[in-house]
């Protein structure tokens, strides 16, 4: 290899899976991370990045825009520019959710994608709902909700055949338990959220493979200390990852700080939730066929108050969760990039800093804030050198 195609960060906190390496250096071949250490760096185009922290891609995996563009509208120029606005942010690998929608429109907003997936810049679909409870459906169209029958279930996973990665759906259903079973053994993640279940029914789900909370706390029975609803279940079982909305609005932060460190390193992840209104003007803006207003970033349903989804980007709440919830920033790396990977089954290719892997890879400085964003070799964000 000659040297001058390797860039070489060099002078930063890299933080790796065996822990963070002051002074280190990382070295980046190609689309991969040749090399992290140590000591003196070795030969290539040298990128001093000296108080600056190196931290993995970020991996969201519940989003459902950005930049005005919104994954529902079944226009793969809208994907992109979401795409495109959240990778700024250092989001490298990003799922795509779809809200609550008839069976047949779902499947144009899946066909729409399937290209974006394909080519690597979408790591799948997420389907949250149709099969949820109307009494917790926050900004979805309660219209459209429907129990999860074999028919549009099968119909659905037809469609999405290869890039549906998760579904979203109430166990209380008619239906439910079976549809997480036929998930799971899809290969498909059952995801439990907008629900009204209580204790056991939720149990019920998790027993037959469900292994997600849908953004634990929002659109769900809250705990109670005599029914612990979904909440206490899906907080307390060490088969279920949770997700948690870091944005300081959807949770506060001593529940997130409770849910995180009660959950762990192995089964936290951060997500957006982000719509389109993401990192783009307050107004008038659609959550899948709802009128949603954004104000001082903040998206509600008008007609109910209800929270649609987040304006939030992944290094936001990457730093939320280290300055407001008083975590570690391996907790965040865990919760933003490494879990998050391994839950998606893409950890052998992204979310930590190892040689082979893709130099998927964020910038922060010292106050947490963005400077740098590398996806695959390449610059999306090029931080300036610190000397
Ligand atoms: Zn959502």
């Amino acid at each position: 290899m000659n040297g001058t195609d390797t860039l070489v960060l060099t002078g930063a906190r890299v933080h790796c899976p065996d822990g963070t390496l002051a002074g280190g250096w990382l070295s980046v071949s190609g689309e991969r991370i040749s090399a992290v250490g140590t000591g003196t760096p070795p030969a290539g185009r040298h990128l001093d990045l000296a108080g600056a922290h190196v931290v993995p891609g970020f991996v969201d995996v519940h989003c459902h825009g950005g930049g005005g563009g919104s994954f529902t509208s079944a226009d793969p120029d809208e994907a992109r520019t979401a795409i495109e606005t959240h990778r700024r942010h250092g989001t490298t690998s990003l799922m795509a959710s779809l809200v609550s929608a008839p069976p047949n429109a779902l499947v144009d907003q899946l066909a729409a994608l399937r290209e974006l997936v394909t080519d690597g810049e979408l790591v799948g679909a997420h389907l949250e709902g149709p099969f949820i409870a109307e009494a917790r459906c926050g900004a979805h169209d309660p219209s459209v909700l429907r129990e999860p029958d074999d028919a549009t279930v099968g119909a659905l996973l037809d469609a999405g055949d290869d890039i549906i990665r998760m579904v979203t759906l109430a166990p209380e259903l008619t239906g439910a338990i079976k549809t997480v079973r036929r998930l799971t053994e899809s290969g498909v993640i059952a995801a439990i959220g907008h629900t009204d279940a209580v204790a056991e029914q939720v149990r019920a789900a998790v027993d037959a493979g469900a292994t997600v909370a849908t953004h634990l706390f929002n659109g769900m029975r809250p705990l109670h200390h005599r029914e612990p609803g979904p909440v206490g279940v899906l907080l307390d079982d060490d088969r279920v990852t949770v997700e948690l909305i870091c944005d300081l609005v959807h949770v506060h932060p001593d529940v997130l700080r409770l849910a995180a460190r009660h959950a762990g390193r192995s089964r936290t992840v951060l997500v957006t939730d982000a719509m389109s209104a993401t990192d783009v003007a307050d107004g008038r803006y659609r959550l899948g066929n709802l009128d949603v207003q954004v104000a001082g970033g903040v998206a509600t349903v008008p007609d109910t108050g209800s929270l649609a989804g987040s304006t939030l980007t992944m290094d936001v709440a990457f730093r939320n969760l280290v300055h407001d919830a008083g975590l570690d920033i391996a907790d965040a790396v865990a919760a933003t990039a490494s879990h998050p990977a391994t839950l998606l089954g893409i950890d052998t290719e992204t979310g930590s800093l190892s040689p082979g892997l893709l130099a998927d890879l964020v910038v922060l400085d010292d106050d947490l804030r963005l400077t740098g964003v590398l996806r695959r070799g390449s610059w999306v964000v090029e931080p300036l050198p610190t000397a």
